[in-house]
């Protein structure tokens, strides 16, 4: 394994897929314990630049590609400025994996399919030519555009990323929209960051005036657990009226998503119950569940409703 402390060294050390960053750990260990297509790695740990916050002078933010999860939650900054991003954070997984986790090893982590995950099991992740999950035990698996793989994105961060209109700087490349890095046509990768691409940091844009924001998840536990949907939402508030809103989820696709057809339901009125129950109200058309995937068709619409209505003025 190499330690650079640099970004230049950090880089040299990726480039061409040669090596795996190994940022906090928390994904590319539990993938090295089980299978053998993790590593060699560069240990992104040491390399100076990578982590914090940085703010602009037009109160955007760069957050870097090292800065942990537990970092972005703590931070009191960011909480008032984009609110749903750490509550994001504060949510997902557990305090100690959060204590090491990084915002890009969140962006990038590979998804939690058991099939995936399990060395005696070969899927259309690791070069096989079939999604055992479509036939097996998929009570996990995606409900919005099944794909040949069925893997809901694992990545809170992504969502919550989504929601803001963020964008991600690569080491050596122009930055690009957090969209950008995953391709819900692609059944092979959770992401499609070119390999042996260094993640430098997440930019933020500057929050508009009038903007609120939250983030929901429904979980079959309380914690140390993925959720099964998770909702953020970004409502920008022109007066009494919805300006602009931003709606994304995880948990239902291969990617996480936004839902245009929500926002558009949103934009120009008041947000009143009942124009959130009316904006969510055609989410199961949007699905086509798998035999075991049926109750995220209800699960969706309940929890971007809930996360609506906690913007709801009073
Ligand atoms: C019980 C449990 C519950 C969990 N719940 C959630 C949850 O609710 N939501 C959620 O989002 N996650 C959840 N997780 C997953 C956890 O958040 C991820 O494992 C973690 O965020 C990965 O970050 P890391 O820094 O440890 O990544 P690493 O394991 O270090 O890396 C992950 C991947 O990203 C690549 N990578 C990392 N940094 C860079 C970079 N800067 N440039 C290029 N490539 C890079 C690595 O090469 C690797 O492929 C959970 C995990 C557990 C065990």
């Amino acid at each position: 394994m190499t330690a650079p402390t640099d970004i230049a060294g950090a880089a040299a050390a990726l480039r061409g897929g040669a090596t795996e960053a190994r940022a906090g750990g928390t994904d590319v260990m539990a993938r090295a314990a089980h299978r053998a297509d993790a590593g060699p790695f560069t240990d992104l740990g040491r390399v100076a630049g990578l982590r914090g916050v940085t703010w602009r002078a037009d109160g955007s933010a760069l957050v870097g590609a090292t800065t942990t999860v537990a970092e972005v939650a703590a931070d009191a900054r960011l909480r008032a400025a984009y609110p749903a991003l750490t509550a994001t954070a504060a949510a997902l997984a557990t305090p100690q994996i959060r204590a090491t986790a990084t915002v890009g090893g969140n962006l990038l982590q590979r998804n939690r399919c058991w099939y995936f995950r399990n060395p005696a099991f070969r899927c259309l992740q690791d070069g096989g030519d079939t999604c055992p999950a479509h036939a097996g035990d998929h009570r996990y698996g995606t409900v919005v555009d099944p794909g040949p793989c069925v893997a809901p994105h694992p990545s809170s961060l992504a969502a919550a990323l989504l929601a803001y209109d963020a964008r991600v700087a690569v080491e050596g490349a122009g930055p690009r929209p957090v969209a950008a890095l995953y391709d819900a046509a692609d059944p092979t990768r959770d992401h499609v960051l070119e390999p042996g691409a260094l993640l430098v940091a997440v930019e933020l844009p500057v929050p508009a005036a009038g903007e609120a924001a939250a983030y929901r998840r429904a979980t079959a536990r309380s914690r140390a657990e993925w959720p099964l949907v998770e909702a953020v939402a970004r409502v920008v508030f022109d007066g009494a009226r919805v300006a602009s809103a931003a709606v994304a989820v995880g948990g239902v696709a291969r990617t996480p998503l936004r839902l245009p057809e929500v926002e558009e339901a949103l934009t120009g009125g008041p947000l009143t119950a009942e124009a959130v129950a009316a904006a969510v109200a055609g989410l199961p058309d949007r699905c086509a569940p798998l035999p075991r995937t049926g109750y995220k068709a209800v699960l969706l619409p309940a929890t971007v409703q809930d996360v609506l209505e906690r913007l709801i003025p009073a």
